[in-house]
């Protein structure tokens, strides 16, 4: 029964990973005694004190695998942080991976089941886990501990949530950066959202999430969180689960409210639980998933990115503004009147970062003013030009909704696409506005009247 029950509800298939979990089960395999079953068969067994690892993968230098059991307990304290769990708490929990090159291997050790499902790349059964060995260890690191994290959460949490969790979370728990420590030892490094392309453990995701957006295929948070078992069969699926998770756990406005439901029971009501929280806010959480996927990219910040949605008051005659260098789209407090025509004159200078110390120079800081600067350049117009736009819900070309720029630069004239807020930011990465500074002065008029119509500025004013 449990075999068929595995099968019923395991099969997501994936491009990349093939890794149905599966359920909760409250008993673990016995560790030692699979260790001793791999040994007995000729396999070559790394011992940690998290991961017990068996490979018939044969040793080779540099190839990182001797490394896998101490990067996988560090992995484990930081999946305890997660959960806020003592690791001290669970002095026993270990896991039992297999690193396979041939199958037939690990079958003749009875250390695979006939009952596990066919995989392609892995497959995690409570506290133990496969693994079809991978051409880089930038590949194979990941995978195992994506894998690891499964199972962590499926005995620590015995998580048997909807699979945007269950695949999300372990994508969220694994993604990381190797370091090298002081004692010159790798060290896992979390890193939720990937702080550089050269983190290839990232694989690819977020470029997958803004391919989707151009293709406008990218989804809603609600068609995540309701992506059915036997859709999760691409890596696009993965990248979407990992990207709800990631904006819910690190979005200054959801964190707290996702934390505390993370907390409670990992089961089949968990994205119910959540939709009836205290403090979530559904509608608001779709709009900051949208933001966030229009936006998203490299070490993205949260924190200096969420945005205010709040509608604002029709705007007066001549309004200044203030527009900060260091945050994402800023609501600026007023409501335009769609149609209706708008200028927008800026002045000042802003800082937008620093080129590298040459040898015997100082850092040279890049400063900007509203037109940006020629010298570098993000998705497809000048770093520290004055972006000037509003939140568009329903796009012309059917895409998600999302932020359409209507003016740029020092001296900006632009028609409001719809009624609500104007929104302004300086345009920069999102992950590189932290070294930014000062703020932009801004004159927001009702634009002129062509030549042709004398006599009638401003009478058609907002
Ligand atoms: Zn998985």
């Amino acid at each position: 029964m449990r075999h068929a029950s595995h099968a019923a509800a395991l099969l997501f298939a994936v491009a990349a990973f093939f890794d149905p979990a599966a359920p909760a089960i409250a008993d673990t395999v016995d560790v030692a005694r699979a260790a001793a079953d791999a040994r007995r068969a000729g396999l070559r067994v790394l011992e940690g004190t998290r991961l017990v690892l068996a490979t018939d993968r044969p040793p080779r230098a540099g190839d990182g695998v001797d490394d896998l059991p101490a990067v996988f307990e560090q992995a484990f304290e930081a999946w305890c942080r997660h959960f806020q769990l003592d690791p001290g708490a669970l002095p026993d929990w270990k896991a039992f991976g297999c690193l396979v090159v041939d199958r037939e291997t690990f079958r003749g050790a009875g250390l695979l089941p006939d009952a596990i499902p066919e995989f392609v790349n892995g497959f995690c059964d409570r506290n133990r886990f496969w693994l079809m060995d991978q051409s880089s260890p930038a590949y194979r690191r990941p995978l195992l501990l994506h894998e690891g994290a499964h199972a962590f959460t499926l005995t620590v949490r015995e998580l048997a949530t909807p699979p945007w969790y269950t695949e999300g979370i372990a994508e969220y728990l694994a993604t990381h950066r190797l370091d090298t420590g002081a004692d010159g030892r790798p060290r896992f490094v979390p890193t939720p959202l990937p702080e550089r392309q050269t983190d290839v453990e990232q694989l690819g995701r977020i470029e997958r999430i803004r391919s989707l957006r151009r293709a406008r295929a990218v989804p809603g948070l609600a068609d995540v969180l309701a992506t059915p078992p036997d859709n999760h069969r691409d890596i696009a699926a993965y990248a979407a689960s990992w990207a709800a998770v990631a904006c819910l756990a690190r979005h200054p406005h959801h964190a707290a409210v996702f934390a505390a439901c993370e907390r409670g029971p990992l089961d089949a009501n968990f994205t119910a639980r959540l939709g009836a929280s205290p403090g979530w806010d559904a509608d608001r959480a779709a709009r900051d998933f949208d933001a966030f996927t229009d936006e998203i990219d490299y070490g993205y910040d949260f924190a200096r990115s969420a945005v205010d949605w709040s509608v604002g008051r029709p705007a007066a005659a001549r309004e200044q503004l203030s527009v900060s260098a260091a945050r994402g789209w800023q609501n600026t407090g007023l409501a335009l009147e769609a149609g209706v025509r708008y200028a927008l004159v800026a002045s000042g200078t802003v800082r937008i970062g620093a080129l590298p110390a040459m040898r015997d120079a100082a850092p040279t800081i890049l400063e900007s003013t509203a037109d940006g600067i020629s010298l570098r350049w993000y998705r497809g117009r000048p770093a520290g030009r004055l972006l000037a736009a509003q939140w568009v819900d329903e796009p012309a070309d059917g895409g998600r909704p999302r932020f359409e720029v209507l003016g740029e630069g020092a001296a900006a004239m632009f028609t409001a696409a719809t009624d609500g807020p104007l929104y302004l930011k300086v345009n920069e990465p999102p992950g590189d506005l932290a070294d930014n500074r000062g703020t932009l002065t801004v004159v927001l008029t009702p634009a002129p009247q062509t030549p042709r119509q004398p006599g009638s500025a401003g009478s058609s004013g907002p």
